[in-house]
């Protein structure tokens, strides 16, 4: 019998990963450069939390969980999300009295999903959760800085920004009175789906794929008409900082974010070059969420991004990573001996420099292709005569003709650092 991944669970093997990790330090950096603090959070909660906070009448909670009952009894939940994970984090730790806060966390996330290309059952988030801070200018900060990081990336042609506002609490549940009762006369006509979720969450129903339940939405009342004047004039405010920043955007009245947490603005970066995978990016703001949690009323705003669908998106622009700078070839013996400490030495003297020594037999020829096939700029070859001499033949391997020089012991970091430059 051969064991196989579990459906929706990848294997990331090393290039794949290289890509993961390489995408990860740099949101990494760029979150680090806006002063965001990173936190770890447990892949565990207990399953009340994300009850509470997701919404119990959301896809998440109704049918998307991994639950399970532990050794106690206690029903637990892998993290499908992670701004329920930190806002009990900054809770429980006292991290949201009086202050403002920028964190940002990264990890795997798991949803019992159909796996489709860009849909996995766990995948990997990277996200950024703000604290204590109103105004549109932070959410403004986050957007721009997803902008920034989509430049760096090289993808920024390829993403587009949708921005809506669900204005406050109260302007939502009239808009929802309005919907439910327009879509009342409809019910013969609603697909099974939005007819369940007449009942339990209406506002998901503009989100329906089915055809003919967007054609009934055509004429059904539009949330724009019922936001309070203070949601209006804060995302007037945000949109004219985009403007001024110079940051295109389509607003979108049909982002209503699938938790049920969001208030005010929301946003999704979208791609076309990923099928119907196509939502990098989404985020918004959740005033009421911490209160809602037992804790002062406290503003909060933040985005999730994937990056199962940003390693898509740059599969191709990223070279497949070379594993070696400089490959150490030798015979064995003592002149493995020798390889073994030069390679030692250059990774004190050069601690860039990524040294890969052949640690198995192999005629020279065969470890030659080896070395070529790291894709390293320089090979090190040892043999008996190397190390009667105390020197190393150095090969410039990417160099028309492969230049070829025998450096002795004590003159070799000086030689290394001049061809590595
Ligand atoms: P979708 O509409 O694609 O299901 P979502 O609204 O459920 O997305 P969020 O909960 O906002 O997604 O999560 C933020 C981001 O995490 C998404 O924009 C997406 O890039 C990524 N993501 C969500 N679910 C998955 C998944 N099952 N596999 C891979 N990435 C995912
Ligand atoms: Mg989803």
């Amino acid at each position: 019998m051969k064991f196989q991944t579990i459906r929706g669970m990848q294997d990331l093997l090393p290039e794949q990963q290289t890509l993961f990790s390489d995408i990860s330090d740099r949101v990494g950096s760029v979150l680090h450069r806006y002063g965001y603090a990173e936190m770890g959070m447990p892949l565990l909660e207990s399953t009340s939390l994300f009850k509470r906070v997701i919404g119990e009448a959301t896809d998440i909670v109704e049918k998307e969980m991994y639950t399970f009952d532990d050794r106690n009894g206690d029903s637990l939940t892998l993290r499908p999300e992670g701004t329920a994970s930190c806002v009990r984090v900054a809770q429980q730790h006292g991290l949201l009295f009086n202050q403002t806060q920028r964190f940002w966390y990264r990890g795997p996330m798991f949803r019992y999903e159909r796996p489709q290309k860009g849909r996995y059952r766990q995948f990997e988030q990277i996200g950024a959760e703000c604290f204590g801070m109103a105004g549109p200018d932070i959410d403004a900060e986050l957007i721009l800085m997803c902008a920034r990081l989509w430049r760096e990336l090289g993808i920024a042609d390829e993403i587009e920004l949708e921005l809506n506002s669900m204005g406050d609490a109260a302007s939502r549940g009239e808009f929802r009175e309005a919907l439910v009762g327009y879509l009342e006369q409809y019910k013969s006509e609603l697909d099974e789906d939005s007819l369940r979720r007449l009942e339990s969450n209406p506002l998901r129903i503009l989100d329906s794929k089915v055809a003919s339940t967007q054609a009934i939405l055509t004429d059904a009342p539009k949330l724009k008409d019922f936001i309070d004047d203070e949601s209006k004039a804060h995302f007037e405010e945000l949109c004219a900082i985009l403007d001024a920043a110079g940051l295109a955007y389509h607003i979108n009245p049909s982002i209503v974010r699938g938790l049920d947490y969001y208030n005010r603005t929301v946003f999704e970066w979208v791609t076309n070059s990923l099928g119907a995978q196509g939502t990098v990016c989404g985020g918004g703001r959740y005033d009421g969420l911490v209160e809602q949690m037992g804790g002062k009323p406290t503003p909060g705003v933040g985005f999730a991004m994937g990056l199962d669908r940003l390693a898509l998106m740059l599969e191709q622009k990223f070279q497949s990573a070379a594993v070696a700078d400089i490959y150490v070839v030798s015979t064995a013996g003592d002149a493995r001996m020798l390889a073994l400490k030069v390679a030692e030495t250059i990774r004190d003297a050069l601690p860039a420099a990524r040294v890969v020594v052949h640690c198995h037999s192999g005629k020279f020829k065969a470890q030659m292709k080896k070395a070529d096939a790291s894709d390293a700029k320089i090979a090190l070859i040892i043999g008996e005569e190397e190390v009667a001499a105390q020197s190393v033949n150095v090969k410039m391997l990417r160099d028309e003709g492969q230049s070829q020089n025998l450096v002795g012991l004590n003159d070799l970091i000086s030689h290394l650092t001049e061809v590595l430059k």
